[in-house]
This record gives C-alpha cells, structure tokens and sequence, in this order.
C-alpha cells in the first residue's frame, strides 16, 4: 500500500452518468508510451478523450480536449509544438461539439476539472466561460514558468479567459457527498490530479496522463513523457489500490482507440465524431502530450 493518504469519500451519493467523449486525436510515434519497445519507431493514432459526469447538482467535464483551432491551422496555435503532434482534429472536435453530439447542453456545464493544463486537455476552456475551473496549485505554479521540457506543451492561450478558478491543495470532495472526488497524481506533470467518480453500480477512476496505457503501468515501463518518474510510481501505485479498494474501471485520456472502446464489453455512454486517420497514412511526427 502507498504511503500517500488516498481518497476515502465518506458520503454514498452516485453520480448519474459518465459520458465517454471522444475529441480527435493526433498521430506519434509509439516511443511516447515506453521509449524502449521494439515498435517504438511505429506511428499510433492516439485519440483524445474526455469526460463529462452528470451529478444532480451540475454536470461536470473532467478535461474538456483541445483549442477549436487545432482543426484548421494547428501551427498558428501550437506553435513549435505543433512539429511535435500531428493533429488530427475536425471541426466539431472541440467541447462544444462533442457535448452536443452526446446530447448535453454546453450552458449546463458548472464545473471542469483540468487534470493538466497541457494543450490536449485544457484547450475548451474558452468556449466555457460560465464554468468553475478546478485545478491543483501545483498545476498552477508549474503552468506558470514550465522547464524547457514541457513548456511548449503548455499553451497560456488556453486558459487566459478563465474567470472562476478553484484551486486545491490536495484531495476535494467537489459536491461534498462521495460521488466526484479530485486527488493528486503527480508524475506527468507535478500538479497532475485524478478524478474518482462513483456511479449506481460502477465506479471510474479517471487518471488522465498519469498513465498512458494499462498495461506499460502494470509491468512499470515509463513513458518517454514525464516530469519525475519517482512521482509517477506513487501515483501508479495509488492508483492501483484505489482501483482495487473501490473495484473501479480505470478511464485513460488516450487509450484505449475509439474502435476498441466501442467494441467493450459494457462500455460507458461513449461518443465518437469520425473514425481516426490511418496511422500508415500518417506523417512521421513526435508527440507531446
Ligand atoms: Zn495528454
């Protein structure tokens, strides 16, 4: 067991939905979730996900995908990043889209919880504004002044029309009732957060960045991304006895693909616009995510 304290909520509410949305992608090459497989020079389609919760007292997007006009000209809004992550994003890819395409109104959205403040995840932020924004301070402070690293994955644009920030310093029951809970998972980034989502019957963990893909995390291979891989073990291990102690469903921000997700056995309320590009189709790109 961790050493780190984990989330215990003490109230017994459920959320009443989880909706699974889909929100274009880019292609990389694969060496971004382990950087020694033998296939890490191959290039992946990696989708985009985010989620929306509907609880009874406001619905709720953990991430909310990336800027609208990564669709049209993802140069003139990524800058030099945009060598790195070859976009693959509609219009219609945005938040706003993909909420409507689930059938939830935009104008209901009362709170968003950023995992991170990376392009692919805070990028909706603007077409938001109404909405309470939940982020760890260390995400904040980070954001703030990023190392060499990360900065160009870091797009102040993103959230500069943020008017209600909520910031936490540690775990936050967000209704105060056990169904929506935030707690750290530092790693990826330091302020990276996770979010525990209980539902009737079924509960989620939605661990954005802070793993890639299911089963590098179980056999610990790191990805080529991250700010401290001493973090980002604690957190897996954190991780893992939540999902254990609550038998919850792990929900990843890019994995797995939309075919794959469709295909589950007992997915959740999923969404997808478009079928992702052929990978042999892609160009040779890398990827910060
Ligand atoms: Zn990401």
């Amino acid at each position: 067991m961790p050493e780190k304290a984990t989330p215990e909520p003490e109230g017994t509410a459920t959320a009443d939905e989880l909706h699974v949305l889909h929100a274009g992608g880019e292609n990389s090459l694969k060496s971004l979730f382990d950087p020694w497989d033998p296939a890490c020079g191959d290039i992946a389609y990696i989708p985009y996900y985010f989620y929306a919760v509907r609880h009874r007292r406001g619905l709720v997007l953990i991430d909310c995908g990336a800027h609208p006009d990564l669709a049209l000209d993802p140069v003139r809004r990524l800058g030099e990043q945009a060598q790195f992550s070859d976009i693959v994003m509609d219009v219609g890819d945005d938040v706003v889209g993909c909420l409507r395409r689930a059938g939830l109104d935009p104008a209901d959205v009362t709170d968003i919880v950023i995992t991170h403040l990376h392009f692919d995840h805070c990028g909706g932020l603007e077409l938001l504004p109404h909405a309470r924004v939940h982020v760890q301070q260390a995400e904040w402070d980070f954001a703030a002044d990023p190392p060499v690293y990360q900065q160009l994955a870091y797009i102040p644009a993103d959230w500069a029309q943020v008017q209600r920030w909520m910031f936490h310093q540690g775990e936050h029951d967000l209704f105060g009732d056990g169904a929506i809970t935030l707690f750290p998972t530092p790693g990826h980034t330091p302020g990276h957060q996770s979010v525990l989502v209980r539902l009737a019957g079924r509960t989620a963990l939605c661990v954005g960045d802070a793993a890639y893909h299911p089963m590098k995390m179980a056999e610990r291979k790191l990805p080529a991304y991250l700010w401290s891989p001493d973090a980002l073990i604690a957190s897996w291990e954190q991780i893992e006895h939540l999902r254990d102690r609550h038998d919850a469903e792990l929900l990843f921000s890019h994995y797995p693909g939309p075919d794959e997700l469709a295909q589950s056995p007992a997915p959740f309320t999923a969404a997808s616009h478009r079928s992702p590009m052929s990978p042999a189709a892609a160009n040779q790109k890398g990827h910060t995510s």
